[in-house]
């Protein structure tokens, strides 16, 4: 039996009550526990990516202090209030979109990826950026702000399953593969062009930033992805795009590249598993990764949302797979998405292919509407679930005692070619 669904944008609330009468409609029951429970032990941990495999080596949290694990919800919140007040403008926090309310509710900026990055940048007077988000995101805010800035995760084994499925090693291996199949990639051909500029999405680790920017690729993200594609095709014969291959796929296919023209790289197979032939004659090299969030959603989803539902809009992120965007409406970024529902001026119902926490708040905020999210399912993204309210008030009570937690900071061997991937990406929007 389905348990009614409220209002309350809380993730956390819901997935309370559905593992409380055994509703099956959590993807998890140990979402229920509190992600210190698996702070110690490797893997993503409960929610859409568990199923994933964890690069051996990645950051691991050590124990949160037992006052923070037994505190209650309402305790957290007025130890976060009294410890943002103590710290007044010595610190920013930014909350991305898939992060819980119970986090969110607390940020200065609430965005993608990006727009927090360049939040993060407007507040050099801040001694500490705390970034409820995810490792690369991270890295990314300790690129753009100044040197004496700290950034802080709240929790170091909130990491990105699909960045980390392009691995600088893996990516450094593809690049030799293709300069045997298409020759040396700094020599441009009669044309001006250069056999492959490689792209990376926002979503990928600085050290794939900063390999990008060493090659003469540059930086993209889901809301300028097709603009970023123009800029390397009038660079380059072909683009090695990584890590997200439903995002590279879909933006190339928008744009008319053929889809047998755009041969998957799977590191784990010699020439990622394609002939050389199949590789000279590709537009798009598309690496074998993905959002196993995004994964989630089907064309099963939409049929149903379409036969219960006549008249619903359906919009996706454009990290699911294609053949969820052919079916959808509208595909766009979490940014298209929250602006498509502000802009709609007569009651709609929404259905939405993007992660859970995001789905909730936007029907909280727009009861006028009924959204809901596609995936019956609630399977919140696993890393950003292990930032939790408890994490967040021990950074903060750490900086008001003076030490600092859990610093992201990006090496300048790293940092400097990932920002030259990035202005690269800036210099070229429309
Ligand atoms: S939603 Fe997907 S891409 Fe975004 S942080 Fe989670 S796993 Fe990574």
């Amino acid at each position: 039996m389905s348990t009614p669904v409220s209002l309350d944008p809380s993730v956390d609330h819901r997935i309370l009550e559905l593992v409380a009468v055994g509703d099956d409609g959590v993807c998890s029951t140990d979402l229920a526990a509190g992600p210190w429970t698996f702070d110690g032990v490797p893997g993503y941990g409960p929610g859409s990516s568990m199923g994933d495999v964890i690069p051996t080596g990645s950051p691991r949290q050590g124990e949160l202090p037992a006052a923070y694990r037994e505190a209650d919800e309402a305790d957290l919140e007025a130890r976060i209030v009294a410890a943002r007040e103590t710290l007044g403008d010595r610190v920013v926090v930014l909350g991305h979109f898939y992060q819980r309310e119970e986090v969110v509710r607390h940020a200065d900026y609430v965005g993608d990826s990006y727009q927090l990055a360049v939040a993060a940048k407007r507040h050099p007077e801040a001694e500490a950026i705390v970034f409820c988000g995810v490792h690369f995101m991270a890295e990314t805010a300790d690129l753009l702000s100044g040197p004496e800035q700290a950034v802080i995760l709240p929790n170091l084994a909130a990491g990105c399953s699909m960045a980390d499925m392009a691995d600088i090693d893996q990516v450094e291996e593809c690049w030799e593969q293709l300069a045997e199949v298409l020759g040396p990639l700094d020599v441009p051909d009669a044309d001006g062009l250069l056999p492959v500029i490689p792209v990376t999405y926002m979503n990928s680790s600085a050290a794939i930033k900063g390999f990008v920017g060493r090659n003469g690729g540059i930086v993209c993200t889901s809301s300028n992805a097709r603009t970023v594609l123009e800029w390397a095709f009038a660079r380059g014969r072909r683009v090695l795009f990584f890590p997200d291959q439903h995002l590279g796929r879909n933006t190339a296919k928008e744009m008319g590249v053929a889809l047998d023209r755009m041969p998957m790289w799977n590191p784990h197979r010699p020439l990622g598993g394609s002939s050389a032939e199949t590789l000279v004659d590709s537009r798009v090299i598309l690496w074998h990764g993905f959002c196993s969030v995004h994964r989630r959603f089907t064309t099963a989803q939409i049929d149903r949302a379409r036969a219960e539902h006549p008249g619903v809009r359906v919009i996706v992120h454009p990290e699911c797979p294609m053949e969820v965007v052919d079916a959808a409406d509208e595909a766009g970024s979490t940014a298209y998405i929250r602006e498509a529902i502000e802009a709609a001026t007569e009651p709609t119902v929404f259905a939405i292919g993007t992660e859970i926490n995001l789905v909730r708040r936007l029907a909280a905020q727009h009861p006028q509407h009924e959204i809901f999210c596609l995936d019956p399912v609630v399977c919140p993204c696993s890393t950003m679930y292990r930032i939790h309210p408890g994490y967040l008030a021990w950074v903060l009570e750490e900086l008001v005692a003076g030490r600092t937690v859990n610093r992201i900071e990006v090496p300048s061997a790293v940092a400097d070619p990932a920002r030259v991937a990035l202005e690269r990406m800036l210099a070229a929007r429309p």
